[in-house]
């Protein structure tokens, strides 16, 4: 049954979405408060000790109410983001440069970050890679993955027969958390709107979230890297795909094999030749 607000409820909720949209976040997550169809949450007793690629990454607050998604849309014709009458990738990615500005929305711009990492590659992308956040090399160059897991990165690309230039890299917050820390959800939910937003300019036919946090964040679903990877999912429209970081692939080259599966999987939807040589 549809759910009818008070008409009083809806003019403060439209009053505190258009606040919202004053600092610069359009996108809106809806937290369940009842579990009946919540995911079932793995109760790993200490992930402090388990590899960040296999233990859940979510703090005991957000296992508790797994964001979900709002419907695509809501509010948008009532509130319509800079950037929607922009036809051109390339401008509607600028447009949104601006409006991000020198972000403070969230502590991670007094916690030591250098500058913002907005995203680099193809306005036109077909495929787009979305890693977690900036490390110290890419808060220095601003530009994401240019350090180590970056050179990772690039072998996978060229793997595929495609260039760096060819595609999209962003990641889900685009500012180093202090000594390389995972994201908080926070930030994830402050940040993570510029990247639909920049999602929505480049209109990829293909995503690959690299890593669990990415792939949480993007799903919104709590689940081992096991359970994300192998299969597509439609984000907002969007196929998705999930592989593992190339930095737990510096940490453990022998799932190498398994990522250039997970890419095979994506350059046959993109309707690509596969070449026979893996990832190195
Ligand atoms: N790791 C990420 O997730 N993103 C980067 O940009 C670099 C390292």
């Amino acid at each position: 049954m549809p759910r009818v607000l008070d008409p009083q409820l809806k003019r403060a909720l439209a009053d505190r979405v258009r606040y919202y949209n004053e600092l610069g976040i359009y996108d809106f997550y809806r937290r369940e408060s009842a579990a009946p169809d919540t995911i079932a949450i793995d109760a790993n007793p200490d992930v402090s000790e388990t590899q960040p690629e296999q233990r859940d990454l979510m703090t005991p607050r957000a296992k508790a109410a797994i964001a979900v998604p709002v419907e695509e849309n809501s509010f948008e014709v009532a509130n319509p983001k800079p950037e929607s009458r922009v036809s051109d990738p390339a401008q509607a990615l600028r447009v949104i440069r601006e409006d991000l500005g020198e972000c403070t929305r969230c502590p991670l711009h007094k916690q030591g970050r250098k500058q913002i990492v907005f995203g680099v590659g193809n306005p036109k992308a077909e495929l787009m890679f979305i890693g977690e956040a900036p490390g110290a090399d890419e808060d220095q160059q601003g530009e994401p993955f240019v350090g180590r897991a970056g050179q990772l990165l690039n072998n996978m690309i060229k793997a595929m027969g495609l260039r760096r230039e060819d595609i999209y890299i962003a990641n889900i917050i685009k500012c180093r958390p202090p000594g390389n820390r995972t994201p908080e959800r926070e930030e994830c939910e402050t940040c993570s709107p510029f990247l639909m937003r920049q999602i929505a300019a480049i209109k990829p036919k293909a995503i690959v979230a690299l890593g669990a946090v990415a792939a949480k964040t993007l799903l919104a679903i709590n689940a081992p890297m096991s359970e994300f990877r192998g299969r597509w999912y439609d984000f907002r429209g969007t196929k998705l795909a999930v592989t593992y970081h190339p930095a737990f692939l510096l940490r453990d080259p022998r799932q190498k094999k398994e990522t250039w599966k997970d890419l095979q999987m994506v350059m046959k939807e993109l309707g690509m030749a596969i070449p026979t040589r893996g990832v190195e």
